[in-house]
């Protein structure tokens, strides 16, 4: 039976599972396709203290997993079904397996909100994307827009402005959420046009987008926008299909957590994207990690 079993492996997966192992835990991290988790979507990150180099994301979960690794993090790559958090020991279905844990992390991350739109589902794939880093590549010299006025959606559009003849960027609100320096950045780019107070009310297009229809907020106006490609960046939804019956939810549907991270079930800790945090950041998931680890391990060590 394992001290700690660590669903997920973000950077908030992998910073628990670093300090796990070098807290001298029996513990192994469990993965559905590969390590990173959203970082690996994103094309730059400018803002984990200590690497000023700009990496992607990609590069920054590489360097990341190879750290735990060196110090002896197991990591496995399949699918968990069937978890039991309720029962003493944790238990829980990998590749057929069932694999028993003192205690259990639950790093699943979220995924991106789409906007629930017509011709959204139709044209997802189609011109329709929510990754500018996966689909950026396929608008060189053409126009893309970018729904949203987070990091991400901001992020994105820099990254698209360099690709792309055109930018716009559509934003339910007359000021932008994301932080400064992004903001500051989009607003000065030259190919980046805002679309203030407007929301998407559907993605126009047969089998491929041609544009989408906008509702201007403050005036009523409806208008359509001709785009070759659209990127929804409008938040996200945290992870919980697995274990979401089991936890005690927030009203956003984050996983509810202590200062230790420990949530509503004893044994059971949420680190990350998933839990209820007021900043998801790299740092601030990597810092959930290192305290789940470390309470995890103490309460494997009572039990
Ligand atoms: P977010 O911060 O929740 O921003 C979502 C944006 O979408 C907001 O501007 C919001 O408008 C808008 N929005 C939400 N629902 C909408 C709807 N139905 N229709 C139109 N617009 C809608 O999400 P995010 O940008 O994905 O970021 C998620 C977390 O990851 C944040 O904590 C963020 O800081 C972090 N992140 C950080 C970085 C970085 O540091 N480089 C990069 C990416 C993400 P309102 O502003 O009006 O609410």
């Amino acid at each position: 039976m394992l001290d700690l079993a660590i669903i997920g492996g973000g950077p908030a997966g992998l910073a628990a599972g670093l300090y796990a192992v070098r807290g001298g835990g029996d513990v192994c991290l469990y993965e559905e396709m590969f390590t990173g988790g959203q970082i690996v979507k994103t094309h730059r990150i400018d803002n984990y203290p200590g690497i000023s180099d700009g990496p992607d994301g990609y590069a920054l979960a590489a360097r990341f997993e190879e750290h735990a690794t060196a110090f002896g993090l197991r990591i496995e790559y399949g699918s968990v079904s069937e978890l039991d958090l309720l029962s003493n020991p944790k238990r829980f279905t990998f590749n057929g397996q069932t694999v028993e844990a003192k205690t259990v992390i639950l790093c699943t991350g979220a995924s991106p909100k789409s906007l629930g739109i017509p011709g959204e589902k139709e044209l997802t794939g189609h011109g329709v994307s929510y990754c500018a880093t996966c689909d950026g590549a396929f608008y060189k010299n053409r126009t893309a827009t970018v729904i949203g006025g987070g990091d991400t959606a901001i992020s994105d559009a820099l990254y698209l402005a360099k690709l792309c003849k055109q930018v716009y960027v559509v934003h339910r609100r007359d000021a932008l959420r994301a932080s400064a320096v992004l903001a500051d950045a989009a607003l000065k780019t030259e190919n980046i046009t805002f679309v203030w107070n407007s929301v998407p009310e559907a993605f126009l297009g047969e089998g491929k987008l041609s544009g989408v229809r906008l509702l201007n907020r403050v005036t009523g106006e409806v208008s359509d926008l001709q785009t070759d490609g659209v990127f929804v960046a409008v938040g996200v939804n945290p992870r919980t299909e697995l274990f979401k019956e089991q936890v005690k939810l927030a009203e956003n549907g984050s996983v509810e957590t202590d200062a230790h991270m420990q949530t509503s079930v004893e044994g059971v800790f949420a680190a990350g994207d998933v839990r209820n945090t007021p900043l998801r950041q790299v740092v601030t998931a990597c810092a959930d990690g290192a305290i789940a680890a470390t309470y995890a391990l103490e309460a494997s060590r009572v039990k």
